[in-house]
């Protein structure tokens, strides 16, 4: 996987929308922040095989059956989606 921002990774805890907690080393640090290499990323539709993007922060759901397929955000959580599949990079 390519670098991940903070916000991206599974070990990191929001305090807030700048920053939160990294939950090995139990350090402060921004969300934007890179997070270390070998970090995995947190299940969000951007990670998921079955996104394309329209753009930065939008894109669609080729999983969908809906007539057209519905839209999705980037970052949304997937955690509870069960067609959810992490992209090979
Ligand atoms: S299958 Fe689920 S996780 Fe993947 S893009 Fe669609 S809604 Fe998001």
């Amino acid at each position: 996987m390519k670098e991940l921002a903070y916000r991206d990774a599974l070990n990191y805890a929001p305090i807030d929308v700048i920053k939160g907690m990294d939950l090995v080393t139990k350090e402060i640090v921004g969300a934007d922040d890179k997070a270390p290499a070998g970090y995995e990323a947190m299940p969000k539709c951007k990670f998921c095989k079955n996104y394309t993007a329209d753009d930065e922060t939008t894109g669609v759901c080729e999983a969908s059956m809906n007539k057209p397929k519905f839209m999705a955000y980037g970052d949304m959580s997937a955690g509870k989606c069960e067609m959810f599949e992490m992209k090979k990079e």
